[in-house]
């Protein structure tokens, strides 16, 4: 262990992200890109850090959510490549989907050209993903102001109903409208990628085809996140888009996880107490204890993102041995049961509260949520270290 006397800390394994990313682009259909989504902070592990090791795997596409996102990502990647890694121009242009830029990442903002000037758009080269019809009169009326054919992605919706143009808005655009534009991409979004067998995932592929076709437009497909990558060759089309499964959350839910773990948080034991009479343990004395339990407490509460649903339902990982925790979580701390374990745990050990025993999926199996939200709800206590 590296560290010393933070009470708690965040591992962040980004080989594993690296090794995660090699493995999705092993499973591709030839000629397919892998992107990499990016957003709401690399799902809590750290954009930047994130950012810059996928881009040295040779990531050129990057989505993020909001212009902000975009605007971080586009700083983490604004170094430059040392001469002799530079692709050659071609090659980045191939790499890029079209980039045209040397060695520059392609970066999305799924929410569109939102949240700052369209000038602010342009001048740190980020992409509006358009979502609807007023966003393309929008973006292509800049284009005509600006006199220069400027890059997007349509977003058509084939289902999920959330963003994107539906069938009937295809039907009443003018493609003439698209003319000032350069659509990178035409993509939509699965609803239930994650359950291979559920009949949405065909029935999307199906009305994306049409739809897509529809447009008119000669643009590149994308459709899948990471479950839809493990639906097979024909979700692959131009580019996929991958979030969950690089950061070792299981991308089906019927199937063995095969991507690798990325993260270990552990938090320390504050103290060790034994039960001295039967009583409770923690806020609402909802737990009941009898004499002589083994208590330890431990340095997470919910404010670190230790779901409160946990209380009485989940547990954490100390010397090897599951303990569960007793009683409600708190917002810095958990009571956790270690009467009877081998190795009787003492004050600043580690207690493993995600990792290779229990990972983000399991826990928030016990949380009653899922893996994503986990993640994204790690706090900003932690001691990050990125290895
Ligand atoms: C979040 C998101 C993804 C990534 O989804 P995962 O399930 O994490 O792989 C891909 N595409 C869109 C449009 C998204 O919003």
């Amino acid at each position: 262990m590296i560290c010393t006397t933070s009470p708690s800390i965040l591992e962040i394994n980004l080989d594993a992200v690296a090794e995660n990313y090699r493995f999705i682009k092993e499973k591709l259909k030839k000629d397919t890109l892998c992107a990499a989504v990016v957003k709401a902070n690399a799902y809590g592990l750290g954009a930047v850090e994130v950012s810059r090791a996928l881009y040295a795997q040779d990531c050129h596409h990057f989505f993020v959510a909001t212009f902000e996102e975009g605007l971080e990502a586009r700083e983490a990647l604004s170094f430059s490549l040392p001469p002799s890694s530079r692709p050659s121009p071609a090659h980045a242009q191939e790499r890029a989907g079209g980039e045209g830029e040397e060695g520059r990442a392609a970066i999305y903002v799924l929410h569109g050209a939102n949240g700052a000037s369209l000038e602010d758009f342009l001048q740190h080269n980020l992409i509006p993903v358009l979502n609807t019809r007023d966003d393309i009169q929008i973006w292509a009326d800049f284009a005509k102001r600006t006199e220069q054919k400027q890059p997007a992605i349509l977003h058509i919706d084939t289902g999920m109903n959330r963003l994107g143009l539906s069938a009937q808005d295809l039907s009443l655009l003018n493609t003439d409208i698209l003319r000032p534009l350069d659509i990178r991409y035409v993509m939509s979004h699965l609803a239930c990628s994650d359950d291979p067998d559920h009949p949405k995932n065909s029935e999307q592929l199906d009305l994306f085809k049409i739809l897509s076709a529809k447009t008119g437009l000669s643009s590149r497909l994308s459709l899948a996140n990471s479950g839809g990558i493990f639906l097979g060759e024909e979700y692959h089309f131009d580019l996929v888009r991958p979030g969950c499964a690089l950061y070792g959350l299981n991308p089906q839910s019927n199937a063995p996880n095969p991507m690798q773990n990325v993260i270990t948080l552990k938090a320390r034991i504050l103290q060790v107490r034994r039960v001295d009479r039967a009583g409770s343990v923690g806020y609402g004395a909802s737990c009941a204890v009898s004499s002589g339990t083994l208590c330890a407490v431990i340095a997470a509460g919910y404010a670190d993102g230790l779901f409160r649903s946990l209380g009485g339902r989940g547990r954490v990982v100390i010397n090897g041995e599951k303990c569960p925790i007793l009683g409600r979580v708190s917002m810095d701390s958990i009571v956790v049961d270690v009467t009877g374990l081998k190795i009787e745990p003492q004050v600043g050990d580690w207690a493993e509260i995600l990792g290779s025993h229990q990972t983000a999926d399991d826990v928030a199996a016990q949380a009653g949520t899922i893996g994503y939200e986990i993640l994204t709800a790690l706090g900003k206590r932690y001691k990050r270290i990125y290895r």
